[in-house]
This record gives structure tokens, C-alpha cells and sequence, in this order.
């Protein structure tokens, strides 16, 4: 069994999922499970439609008419749906309608999961109805009734045991049910549900972890990842015309990439795959028969060539106790639970005796409450705007040629990675 996953981009119009059944269609022999997100930037629009829903704001029924239409728009244009898939997408818009008519509560996050979900349930039932439509044989399954989490809304942790039993049922189910000699499962990326049956979301971007978790879970053989680029690149290729396609690499690598800043893939989703030796491979749905980039236990190749990872757009703060008295145990700990409370993440940190220094995502709103946390007790001065630039297996000469322009704030170095905060010069 292969699993895999469709984001927003290949389902983003009708001939964007006229393009995933036909690359469905080079798999006809094979048993599928399919994570799909939401359509376009579908998630984007409901995470407006949450805030002017707790907000009550004016705006809210322009909005979820909007989605509506977007949605309904594409499905006219594909056209042959099954009625039985029709009849599920109808009930979404129904159900999202009703939620939204009933009061919010006191927990964002809560109302968030169980409003910005309906993005995923709407489009795995308008793929899966078009699939159907075209004859193939498929069960479209809700994320809701088969990934077991917390309750930690937006951020939710699988709870994996319970996880395991619920898709090893689903998918027995739809083998014993299958008639054309193999399985297609459609499902949401992204969603999940507590034990009390609320839905739960797994964070942004998460539809790459849900993939992860459904072929740790069921023993799949491979993940592929279908985007629109061609794989795996060695460089963002709006900052590097020369980028070039990492054919293969190690999962280490690969989380590695992931976690400096590289956006292809999402860094939860390589550990269970590492677990359990399973293939990742990033492709384009563009040209589907094309290699990609395969991500698997050998690092015979990681070295081969320097990767850039870059980060716009960032801060970077220091700290100076204003008494004078050194960085310490219990001055970080008190920072780092600002940091905490304020959700910063902090991308690279340094101290010294007096310093200590974070590089950090830019949110003007976020620094004034930090400033205005810590100021009592610390000085603080900031650097804006900057880069982070990662290098991984670096040489002199690409830092060099990377540095033309640029004031260089910090630089961090080990045996393979560089770290550069970067200011115009
Ligand atoms: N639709 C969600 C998002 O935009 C999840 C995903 O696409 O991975 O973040
Ligand atoms: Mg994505």
C-alpha cells in the first residue's frame, strides 16, 4: 500500500483535481491511501472566518459565502461528481453554516479546530465524488473518526496506540468492501479528534504528518508527497536561479532541512517514517513520471552538494540584565518563558556574559509584549529586518559569494552547518 498526499496547491481549481485523478491513474494497480488538504488557500480564508466569528464582526457571511461559492464554482466545473458525494459536500456546507450560527466559546483554539476542519472534510468529499464519478472505486474516510489526539486544539499530539486500532479497522473495512481488486481511501491531512469526539487540528501545514501517520500506522510502503515543484531542491529557487533537485537523501537530512527552514515538507512527518524504514518521496504532480527527490535511510549522498535554507523577515533580539549580573540558569529560564507564553520560536540564540541574543520570526505586536515583559529587568535591543541564512555542508566560497551586500550580525558554525543572521550592508 502507497499513501499519498495532495496539498492545497494540486486541488486549488477543476483542472488542478482533473490533474490528481490523472495521476491516480498511473497507480490503477495499486492500493491508495490519499491525504488531501484544503482547496487553494482555503485554510487561510477560514481562519478569517474564525476571528470575525469570535469577534462577531460584520464581514463573517461574505466570507463564508465566498468559500461557498469558490468551492461550488469547481465543483460545476468538473462536472460528472456522484451523488452520493454531492450529498456529503452539501451537508459540510450545512454543517459549517450551523456551527457558525451557533455562539462561540471562551477557548479560540477549540471554536479554530472545529470551523478551519470543514476546508478538508469539503474537499476530500468533492475529490472523492469525482473520483467516484469517473468510475473509481473509492471510500472517502473522516480524519475525525480515525486520528486520535489530545486536546491540545491546533496543535493537537496523536495519541498513536488508539490511532493504529482506528486505521487498521477503517482500512480492513475497505478491503473486505473493495471490488476492484484493490483500496482507494481518501482522507483529510491535517484534522484530527479528541476522545470526547472533538475535532482537533495537528498545525499548520500538518497534512504531510498526517500522511506520515497513516503509513506508520498501517504499514504503507512509501509515502509520496505531490507538489508543484519538482522535488526537493538544494535552494529556494526565488532566491537561487541555479537551484538543483536533491536526488536522494538521508532522513536526517531531511529533518534537518526541515527543521533550518526548508518549507517542502513538514519536520513531523519524517520521524515515524524513519521508524519504521518507510520511503518518502517528493514529486511533481506537474510531471508525474518524473524521479523526484527520495528520502530514505542511506546518507551516501547528503554531502554531495551545499543546501540554502533562508529565512526572511526576522529579529534579532538581545538581552542585557540591567544589573549588571551575568547570564545565568535563572535569567534564561525566566526569558525562555516569555518566549513561551508569546509562542516564540526561537530559529537561532547565542549568549555571553551579559547577552543573550535570539533570531526570531518578525512580529512587531510580539516584540513590544516581549520588550514590555522583560524591560524591568533587562535591557533590550533588537535588529530589524533580518535574515537567517542555514547552510548545510557549506565551503568558503558559497558563504562568500552569499555575503556580497550583507553585514553579518552572528555566524555559527559546525562541522556541517553555518548559520548567518544577515543585515543589508
Ligand atoms: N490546510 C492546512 C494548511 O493550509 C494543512 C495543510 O495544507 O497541510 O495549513
Ligand atoms: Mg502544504
Amino acid at each position: 500500500m502507497k499513501v499519498f498526499k495532495f496539498g492545497g496547491a494540486s486541488v486549488k481549481d477543476a483542472s488542478a483535481v482533473q490533474n490528481v485523478a490523472h495521476v491516480l491513474g498511473l497507480y490503477s494497480g495499486d492500493s491508495l491511501a490519499i491525504v488531501v488538504s484544503a482547496m487553494g488557500k482555503t485554510t487561510n480564508a477560514l481562519e478569517e472566518v474564525v476571528a470575525d466569528y469570535v469577534q462577531g464582526a460584520p464581514g463573517l457571511s461574505a466570507k463564508i459565502d465566498a468559500i461557498e461559492k469558490y468551492h461550488r464554482d469547481i465543483i460545476k466545473e468538473l462536472g460528472q461528481l456522484s451523488a452520493e458525494g454531492i450529498e456529503r459536500v452539501e451537508g459540510f456546507f450545512a454543517a459549517l453554516r450551523q456551527r457558525l450560527a451557533q455562539p462561540h466559546s471562551d477557548n479560540y483554539d477549540y471554536d479554530y479546530d472545529q470551523i478551519v476542519c470543514f476546508g478538508e472534510l469539503i474537499s476530500t468529499a468533492i475529490v472523492s465524488a469525482y473520483l467516484s464519478g469517473r468510475g473509481v472505486e473509492n471510500v472517502w474516510a473522516d480524519a475525525r473518526n480515525l486520528i486520535r489526539t489530545d486536546n491540545t486544539y491546533r496543535e493537537a499530539h496523536i495519541k498513536w496506540e488508539k490511532t493504529e486500532q482506528l486505521l487498521a479497522k477503517a482500512w480492513q473495512s475497505a478491503v473486505e468492501h473493495a471490488t476492484q481488486g484493490r483500496v482507494v481511501m481518501i482522507t483529510q491531512g491535517f484534522i484530527g479528534h479528541t476522545d470526547e469526539r472533538n475535532a482537533t487540528t495537528l498545525g499548520r501545514e500538518g497534512s504531510d504528518f498526517t500522511a506520515a501517520i497513516l503509513a506508520y500506522c498501517l504499514g504503507g510502503e512509501s509515502v509520496t508527497i505531490w507538489k508543484d515543484v519538482p522535488g526537493m531542491l538544494n535552494a529556494d529557487p526565488k532566491y537561487f536561479s541555479d537551484a538543483v533537485i536533491l536526488r536522494h537523501i538521508s532522513y536526517r537530512e531531511a529533518i534537518e532541512l526541515a527543521y533550518f527552514g526548508a518549507t517542502v515538507i513538514h519536520p513531523k512527518t519524517i520521524k515515524p517514517l524513519q521508524n519504521k524504514g518507510i520511503s518518502l518521496y517528493v514529486k511533481s504532480f506537474v510531471n508525474p513520471n518524473e524521479k523526484g527527490t527520495e528520502i530514505a535511510g542511506s546518507t551516501f549522498s547528503d554531502s554531495l552538494m551545499p543546501s540554502y535554507i533562508f529565512k526572511v523577515n526576522q529579529v534579532f533580539i538581545s538581552f542585557s540584565p540591567r544589573d549588571f549580573s551575568f547570564i545565568a540558569e535563572e535569567n534564561l529560564g525566566e526569558l525562555f518563558h516569555y518566549f513561551a507564553d508569546l509562542h516564540i520560536k526561537i530559529h537561532l540564540m547565542q549568549n555571553s556574559a551579559l547577552n543573550f541574543s535570539i533570531c526570531t520570526d518578525f512580529d512587531e505586536e510580539k516584540l513590544n509584549r516581549l520588550i514590555l515583559l522583560c524591560k524591568e529587568k533587562y535591557e533590550v535591543h533588537y535588529n530589524v529586518p533580518c535574515e537567517l541564512v542555514t547552510i548545510r555542508h557549506y565551503d568558503q566560497e558559497t558563504i562568500s559569494r552569499l555575503l556580497i551586500g550583507k553585514k553579518v550580525i552572528v555566524e555559527q558554525k559546525s562541522r556541517r552547518t553555518a548559520r548567518m543572521v544577515l543585515m543589508e550592508a
